[in-house]
């Protein structure tokens, strides 16, 4: 016996009826996103393994343990992209995009981590992104958390929390890098596994271990803020002065980090209480040196990644508004004349009306398993044409969802009853 094929562990599909809400949220993100003059870059899925290393970092858990890797046939090392700054920023220097500009980008697809499927947590899963290039003013930070809080508005998402922070110049960080380690150091023999082996690569993640003791420990730790030089401070109050103008409510987070070098100023999350223990929808920051880091210009940035399953999953919770992809209308066609008319008639209301959802009945069948097949086609009318209608050019048009009675149209006027009946 074969084995049974089966989706890979931690890899979703989406079927039509779950699609309707993700081309929802594609179209309205391209709009608001377009909105503010971000324009969109399609970049490939897979990278050379090299970029993620240099762009997301060595000593962070996306490289070191989730990253899929493999050698192509040509013996080149690459991965499938575990998130979509990198290629952004890859993207931005080879087609000289970052040469003494500004540029405001978006873009989305497929991520993949090899990490432990749960509820809200796969192995691919799907991002959004938003970056500006070339803009080291806190203005822009503004603007593109106001960017997040005008989809969650444009969606009719709420109850989210922003969490926001500051890291400072690098200098400012080194400083309290050591700060923190001399302190960590104190309680080494207490601290988890992993955050003893991070005490020497990347100590400012410990701040945000989710493991009880180490959490404990970490409530006494020197504060990043209070490292703050003059003029990160400054940065950090623009922000949240910007914010407040918006009427955009924020709170601190001194355990909210990034851990690399090229990371700077502000950082930010947007996080949930609805949807249990994956409650970061978006994240994103400052990264002022990662540009230089991967062989471009020295380039000030900042983005955000948001999870599209995640949101998904809150419009869901949340029953927020979705435009229906079912059918409108099922057309039924009996008999070899009327069946060629449909045919004609049915593009033509296509090609007249193009917000129209028509299926045209195929594979024959009598009227009751024509109209059954309507009615699972969630339409909300059928258009039934016989031999008979089709001699007098007129069709039937029946309600499948107790809209009123039956009624025989012609078919010149068939495109503005539509029209009326389905409010389109
Ligand atoms: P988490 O702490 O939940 O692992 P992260 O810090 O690894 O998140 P980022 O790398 O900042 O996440 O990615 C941006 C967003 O992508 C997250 O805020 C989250 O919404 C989403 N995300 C991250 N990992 C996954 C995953 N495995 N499955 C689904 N969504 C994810
Ligand atoms: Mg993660």
């Amino acid at each position: 016996m074969t084995q049974k094929l089966q989706a890979v562990r931690g890899m979703n599909d989406v079927l039509p009826a779950d699609a309707a809400a993700w081309q929802h949220l594609y179209a309205v993100a391209a709009e608001v996103f377009g909105a503010y003059g971000y324009g969109e870059l399609r970049l490939p899925v897979v990278e050379r393994t090299e970029l993620f290393k240099r762009a997301v970092g060595e000593v962070t858990d996306v490289v070191e343990k989730e990253m899929y890797s493999f050698q192509d046939r040509g013996g080149e090392n690459l991965s499938l992209r575990p998130e979509l700054t990198a290629g952004v920023v890859r993207a931005g220097i080879e087609h000289g995009l970052l040469y003494n500009q500004q540029q405001r980008v978006w873009c989305t697809g497929p991520v993949f981590r090899y990490e432990r499927p749960q509820a809200g947590r796969y192995r691919q899963f799907h991002q959004l992104d938003v970056e500006a290039f070339g803009i080291a003013t806190p203005d822009i930070d503004v603007e593109v958390i106001a960017i997040a809080a005008a989809l969650w508005r444009r969606l009719g998402v709420s109850g989210f929390t922003l969490q926001l922070n500051s890291l400072g110049t690098p200098e400012a960080r080194m400083q309290y890098r050591a700060a923190l380690v001399e302190y960590l150091s104190r309680y080494e023999s207490s601290l988890d596994e992993d955050s003893k082996r991070r005490l020497g690569t990347n100590p400012l993640r410990v701040l945000d271990s989710k493991v009880p003791a180490t959490r404990e420990i970490v409530v006494g730790a020197p504060r990043l803020l209070d490292h703050l030089d003059a003029v990160s401070a400054a940065h950090f109050e623009a922000v949240q002065r910007g914010l407040g103008d918006l009427g955009i409510d924020y709170t601190i987070n001194q355990r909210l980090v990034r851990g690399l070098d090229y990371y700077t100023h502000t950082v930010f999350e947007w996080t949930t209480n609805q949807l249990g223990a994956q409650d970061a929808v978006c994240a994103g920051g400052r990264y002022d040196g990662l540009v230089e880091q991967l062989g471009g210009p020295a380039t000030p940035g900042i983005g955000f990644g948001l999870g599209i399953e995640r949101l998904i999953a809150l419009i869901a919770l949340q029953q927020a508004a979705v435009p229906g992809n079912a059918s409108h209308v099922y057309f039924c066609r009996f008999g070899a004349q009327a069946e060629a008319a449909a045919s004609k008639l049915a593009e033509q209301l296509r090609n007249q009306q193009p917000r129209l959802r028509l299926t045209l009945n195929a594979g024959g069948g009598g009227l009751k398993s024509q109209l059954k097949r309507a009615d699972n086609s969630g339409a909300r009318y059928a258009l039934i044409l016989g031999d008979d209608e089709a001699a007098q050019s007129v069709v039937q048009v029946k309600s499948l969802r107790g809209e009123g009675d039956p009624f025989l149209c012609p078919w010149a006027e068939l495109p503005a009853q539509l029209v009326r009946l389905l409010g389109l």
